[in-house]
């Protein structure tokens, strides 16, 4: 059965939320059929040429010609008002997705398939862990937001600039580490040797961890690995990798999955 083809989704509004992040506000009248709780789950973007026109973008879609598709997070989802936010970190010129989103304007389009499910949808731990960079703040700042007031544990987000720190609700029993870290290119342990020096008691732990593939590895390696928490309890997710574009990021990633 041939595949559906995305929805096309346009966009409202691009604003810099922080210096290194925009906010892409999109709307489309499927987005009123949507799950009203879909902030955290993942989507894929088909991304337009630039100045290409929307009706050969449809045609593109339609007859499922390629495309460069990248994977994002739901932000927020207004279903009432047929809205959805993605937040795109800004990187620089040399990804699709990264330029699309600086230069997105109301009127600008991209297609969009999904939303996949949402990562963390119970909480029930003693602990939460939290940890993430600025590509998975949107998938960390949604699972904090919907965890329980009640919530303990730890959440250290790596940004590229001191004004990069979000404003979201953080359980107030949820210690908050934002770390400049200007280079994300330059490997760092600086995260794994906080994550190491934990020393919480006996008791379950639940994680949202995602970003630079790297140091998920890492952190995979010394919470499943050394620490022995169970699987099932952790999302550890690799966003992107040092060196590889999104395409190729994924091959590696289905390849190691198969080993
Ligand atoms: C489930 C999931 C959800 C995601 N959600 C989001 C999200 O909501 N917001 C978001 O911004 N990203 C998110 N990402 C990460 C995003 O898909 C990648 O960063 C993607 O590579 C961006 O595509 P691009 O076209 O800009 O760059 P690509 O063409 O893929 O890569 C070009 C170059 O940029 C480098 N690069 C890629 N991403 C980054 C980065 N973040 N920082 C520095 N260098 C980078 C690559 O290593 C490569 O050298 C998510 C990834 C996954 C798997």
């Amino acid at each position: 059965m041939p595949k559906k083809p995305p929805l096309i989704f346009t966009v409202v509004s691009a604003l810099n939320l922080t210096p290194s992040m925009i906010r892409v506000t999109l709307t489309a009248p499927e987005i009123a059929h949507m799950d009203s709780g879909c902030a955290g789950a993942n989507c894929k973007l088909f991304l337009p040429q630039q100045d290409q026109t929307l009706a050969d973008f449809m045609h593109q879609m339609q007859t499922g010609a390629r495309s460069v598709v990248r994977t994002y997070t739901v932000r927020y989802v207004r279903t009432e008002r047929c809205e959805m936010d993605i937040d795109f970190v800004y990187h620089g010129d040399t990804g699709p997705a990264s330029v699309w989103a600086k230069r997105a304007k109301p009127g600008s389009f991209v297609g969009f398939a999904g939303p996949g499910l949402v990562k963390v949808t119970s909480f029930y731990a003693d602990k939460y862990l939290v940890v993430a960079d600025m590509s998975a703040l949107p998938v960390a700042a949604a699972t904090l937001e919907a965890m329980p007031e009640d919530a303990k544990g730890m959440a250290i987000f790596n940004i590229l600039t001191e004004q990069d720190q979000q404003d979201f609700r953080i359980p107030k029993g949820i210690e908050c580490h934002w770390i400049v870290k200007p280079d994300p290119h330059a490997a760092s342990d600086a995260i794994l040797d906080m994550v190491k020096k934990l020393d919480w008691p006996a008791g379950s732990v639940q994680t949202c961890i995602a970003g630079e593939s790297g140091l998920v590895k890492k952190l995979r390696q010394e919470l499943i690995g050394n620490r022995g928490y169970p699987k099932d309890d952790c999302y550890l997710s690799g966003y992107w990798k040092i060196g590889l574009i999104e395409d190729e990021h994924q091959k590696l990633k289905r390849a190691e999955a198969t080993q």
